[in-house]
């Protein structure tokens, strides 16, 4: 609600609304901001009811019973159907899309809050609610006639969607697709081969990337809609450690017919762009999940007595709590600014295309859509590896606050743990977002966003952790400074992740000094933060200054034992 109640949607929902103009055809539609933040602010009321009360309560038994494959069929476990039907009726599947086909057309901000309250009660139910990015990708590429095809009964709940890519010799690296996509002699398309690794791959709508022309190029991908049925061979469904309730399939294409989505050989352009959506709904589910391994260690520390004393009172144990309270809440933070500057720079896209083909003036808008352009390139890849990482890490400590407890089945926190070990490897691994967020802090795109910021009154009480933050920005550019020197290896992948993280330090520092400015409590999550973001800088500099790094050109020597 903190985040909630603090939205800056205002000029991102007018567009989606269209200047709130649908009430005529659609009669729901809000007439304003004010009425479109109710009906968000019931419908998140709504889902919080529902992931509290429905899906949160079935989400062990799904654990257990997982997804069956029995003749080619899959079946998913009995509560996993139940939970995506409540969602389903309450119209949450079709969320983020348009009212057209059944949608709810609200923003992505709205809908990572969805995502991190139904991950928080059952993390395997985000492969079938937080796939939304599958319709997203039809809607705004495919013809109508594949949109009026495909996303009424995705958006009802009737069919189940899939985002299929990986193959065994393609997985960080797209490029590598093999799955052929051919036309016969009147032009339709078929496709021909295997997948692996995919969530819900026995579903009913399918958006696959496959090779339309000969090669290995990235502009020989295409993107295509596929209904699942007999051409579409669930070969195997994967015995893995977590998100049992998601069933992760083997594929195999048997001259499947499809429509092609957008435009030839664009394919991995047209993925990249909701690729960026996908990679804040996996920080959401992480948050999501995180949140919940906090409150089962909360709890439990509480209770527990050893010593004479609970454990909630000993030093190593509030530690480890306040650390995961200070990483979870900064993370929320990070999430929902970078949903903001998402939904900015989806609805600012659609307005310039409106404006320019009036032939109406669109200068302005085509800069400010520029600038959140930036920062959605920046905060994507940013927001999935810091979030998805501090997920791990605040389950893994859930997990070590329960002592022995913490790896027994019957404890919620051990199907936790395991849950979130997923995260930073889908939609694009660690390393992977990393590399990706590196460019632009290197470039120091947000020069100009922490000069603004260096300038505000935070006044007394936040003073000290101003000066702090300052600090890391030294550090921050020595280190870079330092990074350049070498040149016997490519020094700005190997300290690319000590860069990105002093960065996310900063960014995340500003926006926790702006809340705490706002609200009393949150002056205590700033200190913590900037704090011990603060020492892990000086410990990253120390690093790069000892070369440590340097024995990279020794890897030999040391790992072939
Ligand atoms: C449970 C589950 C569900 C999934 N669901 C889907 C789905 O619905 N749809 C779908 O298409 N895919 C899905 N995937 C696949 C997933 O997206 C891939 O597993 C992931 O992208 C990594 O690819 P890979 O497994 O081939 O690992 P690899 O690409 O082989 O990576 C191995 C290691 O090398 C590192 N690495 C690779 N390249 C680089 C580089 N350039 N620089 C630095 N490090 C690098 C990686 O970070 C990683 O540590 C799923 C996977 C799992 C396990």
């Amino acid at each position: 609600m903190f985040h909630f109640n603090r939205l800056n949607l205002e000029e991102a929902t007018s567009i989606l609304e269209s200047g709130y103009s649908y009430q005529e055809k659609f009669p729901f539609a809000p007439k304003n901001y004010h009425e479109a933040l109710e009906n968000y602010r019931n419908a998140m009321v709504l889902a919080g009811d529902i992931a509290g009360n429905f899906i949160e309560p079935r989400s062990a038994q799904i654990d257990m019973d997982g997804s069956q494959l029995k003749d080619g069929k899959v079946t998913y476990a009995k509560g996993s159907s139940e939970s995506y039907k409540q969602l389903a009726d309450a119209g949450f599947t079709g969320t983020i899309l348009p009212y057209e086909y059944g949608g709810l057309n609200f923003p992505a901000t709205i809908y990572m809050m969805l995502i991190e309250l139904v991950s928080r009660a059952d993390a395997a139910m985000m492969t079938m609610i937080g796939y939304q990015d599958i319709g997203e990708a039809i809607s705004k590429f495919g013809t109508k006639e594949v949109c009026e095809e495909y996303l009424p009964k995705y958006i009802s709940g009737e069919h189940i969607g899939s985002m299929v890519m990986t193959e065994p010799a393609a997985g960080s690296d797209l490029q590598g697709i093999q799955l052929k996509a051919y036309q016969d002699d009147e032009g339709n398309w078929f496709l021909k081969g295997n997948k692996h690794f995919i969530s819900n791959g026995c579903g009913d709508m399918l958006l696959v990337l496959a090779r339309s022309e000969e090669g290995k190029s990235m502009f020989g991908l295409s993107l295509f809609a596929c209904h699942g049925g007999e051409k579409v061979n669930v070969v195997h469904v994967e015995e893995k450690m977590g998100l049992h309730g998601s069933p992760t399939c083997q594929l195999y294409f048997d001259d499947a017919p499809v429509k092609l989505v957008g435009r030839r050989k664009q394919g991995l352009l047209h993925v990249l762009y909701v690729l960026n959506h996908a990679r804040f709904s996996v920080a959401a589910q992480a948050l999501g999940i995180a949140e919940a391994a906090y409150h089962e260690a909360n709890e439990y520390a509480k209770i527990r007595e050893q010593f004479n004393k609970i454990i909630y009172k000993m030093s190593p144990v509030a530690n480890m709590l306040i650390d995961m309270r200070v990483a979870i809440e900064s993370s929320r933070s990070l999430l929902y600014a970078g949903a903001q500057w998402l939904d900015l720079r989806n609805n600012l896209e659609e307005k310039v295309a409106h404006l320019k083909a009036k032939g109406q003036p669109f200068e302005e808008e085509k800069k400010t859509f520029n600038d959140a352009a930036k920062m959605v390139d920046l905060l994507s890849p940013l927001a999935k590896y810091v979030i998805t990482e501090m997920a791990v890490k605040a389950c893994y400590d859930a997990q070590q606050i329960h002592g022995g407890m913490g790896y027994m089945r019957e404890m919620k926190v051990e199907r936790l743990a395991r849950d979130v070990r997923i995260t930073t490897i889908y939609e694009g691994t660690s390393q992977i977002h990393i590399l990706g967020a590196s460019k632009n802090v290197i470039n120091d795109m947000l020069k100009d966003f922490f000069e603004k910021n260096e300038k505000k009154d935070f006044g007394k009480k936040l003073l000290t952790s101003l000066k702090r933050i300052k600090e890391i920005r030294v550090l921050f550019l020595e280190s870079l400074a330092l990074v350049k020197v070498h040149e016997s290896i490519d020094f700005r992948t190997v300290a690319a992740k000590e860069l990105v993280d002093m960065y996310g330090y900063l960014y995340t520092g500003y926006l926790l000094l702006n809340e705490a400015y706002i609200e009393e409590r949150k002056v205590l999550i700033a200190n913590r933060y900037i704090n011990s973001a603060l020492a892990k800088s000086h410990a990253s500099l120390a690093a790069i200054k000892n070369n440590q790094y340097n024995d990279l050109e020794n890897i030999d020597e040391i790992c072939n034992v």
